[in-house]
């Protein structure tokens, strides 16, 4: 392909705000926190950066509030390199937000305040419907209503536009309403909520896309976080090799693997290739702390590739 790869996210957008305490406060009670620190996130926005930092041209379709973070969101995407002229500022709702508190032991409790992701409707995505119609590949999460999720799939049916399905976080979906997307790809937990199958293997994960075929997908990858992930579809099932890495954080593993792995397809990469990259560049994710500040830009990654095909 002689132009970059156009990536299309319509998701969600959020700040993180996260307090490090010696201990939880008690309902009522007040305590000193040891440190604070913002970062931008939400899947929508992650997914988006990290086909950005892969090579793609990406717009992003979202809603945040009309305040603080809001404005530093769209700032933070567009000194990305991100298109955000359809993200919009909402009136009298706030952005969403996500504060996390994170105790000595490094168990974390976290709320997580929608805001403006829950007020991106169909119709907003139908404002975009042409700069939706000209991408190589849509990216979903479902962390804004269902309905315009189903929407936009429909939407990307109708204009033959490639369609990825990252169904996270975890919740029960109507399947015939999403069965027309190319790429299904949760997690364990997701593809359990999705089936109410348990899976914690690459055996159950097998038997649980076995299942999803059946329901009319056409193709279902299953990360496993260390253990791979496990692609299935008309012609088989095949486990994709986890890279073996020192994990320090496993923040935003998955949106690394689905943002580098729509950029690798829409670049005209096999299946397979572009698994076994989406796989190396999530795993290396997971070596840096956090989610966006995890992702590496392409030279970087391509320089861990040189130096993994080395050691093969
Ligand atoms: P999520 O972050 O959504 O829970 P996973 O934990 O399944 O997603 O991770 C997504 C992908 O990241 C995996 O399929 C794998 O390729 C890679 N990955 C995650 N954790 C590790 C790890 N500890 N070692 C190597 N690769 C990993």
């Amino acid at each position: 392909m002689s132009r970059s790869p156009r990536i299309a996210v319509v998701g969600s957008a959020n700040v993180d705000l996260t307090t490090f305490v010696h201990r939880f406060p008690k309902p009522g009670e007040t305590v000193f926190g040891k440190e604070f620190h913002l970062g931008f996130g939400g899947k929508g926005a992650n997914q988006a950066v990290a086909a950005h930092r892969c090579g793609a041209d990406v717009r992003m379709v979202a809603r945040v509030g009309e305040d603080l973070f809001g404005t530093a969101t769209i700032e933070h995407l567009e000194a990305e390199g991100i298109d955000t002229a359809h993200i919009k500022a909402i009136a009298n709702t706030s952005t969403g937000v996500a504060p996390i508190l994170v105790d000595e032991t490094g168990q974390n409790s976290i709320l997580v305040v929608k805001g403006a992701n829950d007020l991106l409707m169909p119709a907003d995505v139908d404002l975009a419907a042409e700069a939706l119609a000209e991408a190589d590949c849509i990216v979903l999460q479902l962390e804004i209503p269902l309905e315009t999720v189903y929407h936009t799939i429909d939407l990307a049916r109708s204009q033959g536009v490639r369609c990825i399905l990252n169904p996270a976080p975890g919740q029960p979906l109507d399947l015939e309403r999403t069965r027309s997307v190319d790429y299904l790809i949760p997690n364990e937990s997701e593809a359990e909520a999705i089936s109410g199958m348990a899976v914690e293997n690459s055996e159950d994960a097998a038997a649980c896309a076995a299942e999803l075929l059946d329901r009319g997908l056409e193709r279902v990858v299953i990360t496993l976080g260390a253990q791979g992930a496990l692609v299935a579809g008309a012609d088989g099932t095949r486990v994709v090799p986890p890279f073996p890495v020192e994990a320090i954080d496993t923040t935003g593993a998955g949106d690394a693997f689905i943002g580098s792995f729509a950029t690798f397809l829409a670049e005209g990469l096999s299946e397979a290739d572009a698994l076994e990259r989406a796989s190396l560049y999530a795993a290396l994710s997971t070596t840096r702390v956090g989610a966006q500040t995890s992702f590496l830009d392409r030279a970087a990654f391509e320089k861990e590739r040189e130096k993994t095909a080395e050691g093969h």
